[in-house]
Formats: C-alpha cells, structure tokens, sequence
C-alpha cells in the first residue's frame, strides 16, 4: 500500500516525501480516506501508531484551496490534553505544512506560559490546536470564536477524560456549531468514552488498531526481582552495564521521580525529572535536552508516558511499576516505536510480584523475573 492510494494530493504527497514515510501505517491506510471523505471516526490507537499524521495529513488538505476564514474564526480544532502532546502536534503540523505550495496557518495553545502571545498570534489561524483549559480562557477573553469551526478532533480522548476535562468539554461543545465533522482518537474504548462519543460522533467509522500488542511484540521485556533499597544501585549498575546513554525512567509520583533523579545526579549521571509539579519551561527543556542526547537520564511520571513520542528511544525503566496494565504498556511504548526495537525493564519488589503477575495475564506476555542476588552492586 501507498500513500498514492489514500486521495493524498500531490502537494501533500510531496509533503510525506520529505518526511522519508515510504508506506502508510495501518491507521493512516483505514483513517485518511475516510476523513477526507468527511465522515466522523472513532480511531482506537495508541500513540506510537502513526495515529498524529493520520488526521494532520486530511485536515491539511481539507483546507488546500479553502477560502480563508474570518479572522479569529478557526476552522479546525484540535482538543489535547497536554501541552506536551499540542507542541508534539504542532510540530508534526509543521513538518507537512513547510512543504506545501499553499500553506496553512496552525497554531498551538496550551496553559503554563503567557497567554498575550498567544493571542497576538491567532490572527489568521485556521487550524488551532489547543488544551481545553487555554482555549477557555482564550475563548473568555473573545480571543478566537468557535462558531465557524467544520472539524473537531478529539486526541487521546480517554486521557482527557481522566484527567478531568468534562466541564471543560461540555463549555467548549456548546460553543461548536452543531453541523461538524468529529475525528475522536482514543488509546482505550473506556466507558466514559462511550459518553462522549455518543455525544460528539454521528454515525462514526470505527477504526480500531491493535498497535498495542504489535509494538509490545518490538520490545524486549526484563524484570528484575529487587528491593526497593537496592532499585538505586540497581538503576545504576544497569545504566553503566547497558551503556545506556538514553534512558527513560518511570516513577510512581512526583516525589519519588524528583528523589530518583536527584540520586542520579549526585551519582554523577546527567539526569533531570520531568513531571507535572515542574514549569512549562522546565518540562520542554527537560525533554528538548533528552531528545537531543545532553542528559542521559529522563526521569517521569506516568502523565509523562503518554503522547511523548522519542524517536529511536533505546532504554525504558520502570523503577516502580504502574497502577495499570493499561499505564505499563504506554510507559513501554515510549520505546519500540515507529517500528525500531527497544528494551524494557521493570523493577520489581516483593510487593508488586502480584500485581506484575496481573499485568503480564493482561498483556498476554510472560515475562522473565530475573534474580539480582548475583549482580555485584557493591559500590554503586
Ligand atoms: P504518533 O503515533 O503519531 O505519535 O507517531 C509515531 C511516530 O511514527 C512518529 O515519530 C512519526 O513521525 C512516525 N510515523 C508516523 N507515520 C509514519 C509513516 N507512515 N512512516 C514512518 N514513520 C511514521
């Protein structure tokens, strides 16, 4: 399959080219027809999937041609539940749009960081992608109007549910016209979805791919049986003996994340801590610098382990496990993405031995709890 097949133009076509996608991935096969045919979709995929250039690729070129909106009155409509998910769409928007004859202008809003900016640089924006919170009090300080908007995507609508948006959602959907297409990306198909899917989507295509187990199939799984005294040394002689020069830590909260990393430092390895209790500022320059290899250590929480798409991430550490069999398979998908092997590690104490039973039946993958009894962690 080609992306010659999908209805693509040849303006965006070029535009993929220069990305270096030689085929779709399943869920741009099933999903870009159907967007640009204008139906509404529920998409179940996780990130990782190729699921972000499956809608940005159709709602750019929905808009190719297009006279241009009334000022302040967006045309589509991107809700996501983070900042670091709408800076991650945005550039994806970026990577496409810098290619194309006649561009579209798309900009992304998110909370933490001044909001006049923001408000300078709506003029002329058609695609606008947004945290429902920002678009609030955008929309409050008459900044933008949604009343002409033809295209709502909802990203990682689960993940928006947990975290408590349905206020925030039910104000925004008022202000929509009625008469829109609604494009709803979902890494699960939870109940409280089936709420809002009724409420949003009009005879939807559903399209539902199993990205989960395919990239679990990508990663090499280890544990190791450890008690919680010895995680640390442990942590550090696996770094030193994988010769781990990027690697992705999960900690269970905000405190334990910043002791994690704290430690590692004082270890003398470059590590930073990367949760929602720390600045918008801090947050991207925690990640800019992990992506661009000057810290070699990211420490996070699982808010973090969703929407964060690392290329080529080599290393993923659980050093206590997820609540959720769900939260350990998007805390290991950070890597074995985009079709690249990856290794995942999980600390075990003799607490969590049942629990990580529970996640394997889940997963429907066993995986071996090494012991560390032999590893020489003296001095570390
Ligand atoms: P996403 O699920 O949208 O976060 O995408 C995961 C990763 O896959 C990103 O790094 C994309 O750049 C990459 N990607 C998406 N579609 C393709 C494709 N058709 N070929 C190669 N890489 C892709």
């Amino acid at each position: 399959m080609s992306f010659v097949t999908l209805g693509l133009n040849r303006y965006l076509l070029y535009a993929i080219e220069k990305q270096y996608y030689t085929h779709p991935y399943p869920i741009q096969e099933r999903v870009i027809p159907q967007i640009l045919k204008g139906k509404d979709l529920l998409g179940i995929a996780q990130t990782g999937s190729g699921k972000t250039a499956s809608y940005v690729l159709p709602t750019l070129q929905l808009l190719q041609g297009k006279a241009v909106a009334k000022n302040r009155h967006i045309n589509t409509l991107v809700l996501v539940p983070t900042r670091e998910l709408a800076i991650q769409v945005q550039k994806v928007y970026k990577s496409f749009n810098d290619h194309l004859e006649q561009g579209i202008k798309y900009l992304a809003v998110y909370g933490g960081v001044s909001i006049n900016p923001q408000m300078m640089d709506l003029q002329g924006v058609e695609i606008l992608v947004a945290t429902p919170g920002r678009l609030i009090e955008l929309l409050e300080k008459n900044a933008l109007y949604l009343n002409e908007v033809e295209l709502l995507v909802l990203d990682e609508a689960d993940k928006m549910l947990n975290l408590g948006f349905k206020d925030e959602m039910t104000t925004i959907l008022n202000l929509l016209p009625k008469k829109r297409q609604n494009l709803l990306f979902s890494a699960t198909l939870s109940s409280d979805l089936g709420a809002i899917q009724a409420l949003i989507l009009q005879n939807p295509i559903t399209v539902e791919i199993e990205a989960e187990t395919q990239n679990i199939d990508l990663i090499t799984q280890l544990a190791y049986a450890v008690e919680d005294l010895k995680k640390g040394p442990l942590l550090r002689y696996l770094i030193k003996h994988h010769q781990m020069n990027q690697v992705l830590v999960f900690a269970s909260s905000v405190h334990r994340a910043d002791a994690i990393a704290d430690k590692l430092s004082n270890n003398g390895y470059s590590a930073m801590a990367m949760h929602s209790k720390k600045s918008q500022g801090a947050r991207e320059n925690a990640l800019y610098k992990f992506k661009s290899g000057d810290i070699q250590v990211l420490v996070a929480t699982d808010l973090m382990s969703r929407g964060i798409d690392i290329p080529f991430l080599p290393f993923v550490i659980n050093y206590e496990l997820p609540r959720s069999p769900k939260d350990y398979i998007h805390r290991i998908g950070r890597t074995g993405r985009a079709e690249n092997a990856g290794t995942a590690i999980s600390f075990v104490n003799k607490e969590e031995q049942h629990h990580f039973g529970i996640i394997q039946k889940k997963i429907k993958k066993q995986v071996v709890l090494s012991n560390t009894d032999e590893i020489d962690l003296k001095g570390l």
